[in-house]
């Protein structure tokens, strides 16, 4: 074969096309089970009181350099961004970004349709892709799936109290629960509020100079731009370094502090359990005071990426972004990652099968076998037809594989209207009426 060929081509020399590095279709029977996981998320989160927001997937690159933060992994070299071009004089063109979370876009919406002048605490969730160019692997691709909400309202609505992070954390245990997620771990922190943030970014600054130059490349430019963000990394080689530097919590205001406690006491009423964990500072830079993270334990699936959910408070977003005051929080859980761990704590659960499968004999049949498909799909039944140019076994395997039963249906039984019935599970063949069949295809 010619060296250079590549490695997928038709037998005419065509490249066979591929989904793109990163992405991947999602099929049928898995797709049963993020259905699932999407019915009991929203079976949940409205027992809490929310609903549901749908922003576009793409919005101006600006909304998240300026939301999400100029320095973070993820503006600074994962998004997707192009410049649109404009089709009229009053259509500019403008720089776009698919988005790589949601938080941004929901905060925006709220700025926008001023959902705030309701004075009443906004309670939204979201199901949707995202879009970062990340370095694929296992649990982590370039358009993923997020399940979050968001908990945000003017301060007099609540929306900055301790009460609010502790549903939101007490919602997310509910719902990994009825999902049968085992052995979750809740990881918690304050990062404090935007007056504690730059004394602890000092003393974070000040904590790295002598020893910086040790540091991965990256790190060295974060030490000097965003100190914060050198406690995200996960170089191994910095860890020392990086577990030897100031903790936040020695740099937290006593509100900040209360804040913190409260949470604490709120989740301790409820019996969810958590760890304080003083160097989770998440990769985002809209964080302040509560941030946390759920994890599994190693086996479920995800290998080294293992966080399955994360969020925070963010009580100055909505100004960063020119908003008015709008205290907040709020979660992305990875959906992608949910579902490879519960794929691998269940295990594989079979295909459920359809109730029956129509086996005309005969293609002179078809339309009739078409026509009564039609009237049990109608009556509910899940139903799918074969074809009359089949040969009876080739009919008999293809039922055995999808359905629960087979239905014979030829020109006598067209003519008595009496169809045989045959059950796969028990091997017996019955005879009913046409009046018969749905009730004997249901039980
Ligand atoms: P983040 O928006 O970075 O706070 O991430 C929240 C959650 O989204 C993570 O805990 C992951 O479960 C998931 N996630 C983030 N990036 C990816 C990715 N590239 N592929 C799959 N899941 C991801």
């Amino acid at each position: 074969m010619a060296k250079n060929r590549p490695k997928f081509v038709t037998l005419e020399g065509m490249a066979i096309l591929k989904a793109v590095r990163g992405t991947r279709d999602l099929l049928p029977p898995e797709t049963e089970l993020w259905n699932q996981v999407e019915a009991t998320a929203r079976a949940v989160f409205a027992r809490y009181g929310f609903g549901e927001i749908r922003t576009p997937v793409f919005e101006a690159t600006e909304l998240f350099a300026r939301g999400v933060g100029e320095e973070t992994d993820i503006v600074s070299k994962e998004m997707y961004t192009w410049e649109d071009r404009g089709r009229a004089d009053s259509d500019k063109g403008q720089s776009l970004t698919l988005r790589p979370e949601s938080t941004a876009g929901v905060v925006r919406a709220y700025i926008e349709h001023k959902m705030g002048d309701a004075g009443m605490l906004q309670k939204l969730f979201y199901i949707g892709p995202q879009f970062r160019r990340e370095r694929p692997q296992r649990g982590r691709y370039r358009q993923f799936w997020q399940i979050g909400a968001e908990v945000l309202g003017p301060a007099w609505s609540g929306a900055d109290s301790p009460l609010r992070d502790a549903e939101v954390l007490e919602m997310l245990a509910t719902f990994l629960n009825e999902l049968g997620v085992k052995g979750w771990r809740l990881a918690l922190n304050s990062v404090g509020s935007s007056t504690d943030r730059p004394r602890y970014v000092a003393a974070l600054r000040e904590a790295l100079a002598p020893v910086k130059h040790l540091m991965c490349e990256d790190n060295q430019r974060r030490a000097e731009t965003n100190p914060l963000r050198v406690l995200d990394s996960k170089d191994p080689k910095d860890q020392e370094i990086i577990n030897g530097l100031p903790k936040i919590a020695d740099y937290l205001d006593e509100d900040s502090r209360e804040h913190f406690a409260q949470v604490k006491a709120a989740l301790d009423a409820c019996g969810v359990p958590y760890v304080v964990e003083p160097r989770l500072v998440r990769g985002l830079d809209y964080y302040t005071r509560t941030t946390f993270e759920f994890t599994v334990p190693d086996g479920s699936g995800l290998g080294t990426q293992n966080a399955l959910l994360g969020g925070g408070r963010y009580d100055g977003l909505s100004e960063m972004l020119g908003g008015p005051k709008a205290p907040g929080i709020g979660f992305a859980i990875g959906e992608d990652r949910l579902i490879l761990t519960l794929q691998a704590q269940e295990g594989e659960t079979a295909a459920k099968k359809l109730d029956a499968f129509i086996a005309p004999i005969g293609v002179a049949v078809n339309p009739a076998a078409l026509a009564l498909a039609q009237e049990l799909r109608r009556e509910g039944l899940s139903v799918e037809v074969g074809d009359g140019s089949f040969r009876l076994k080739k009919s008999f395997d293809a039922a055995d594989k999808l359905a629960k039963r087979m239905v014979i249906l030829g020109e006598d039984e067209i003519a008595s209207g009496i169809l045989k019935v045959k059950d796969f599970s028990t091997g017996e063949q019955i005879q009913v009426t046409r009046a018969e069949l749905a009730n004997a295809l249901r039980c």
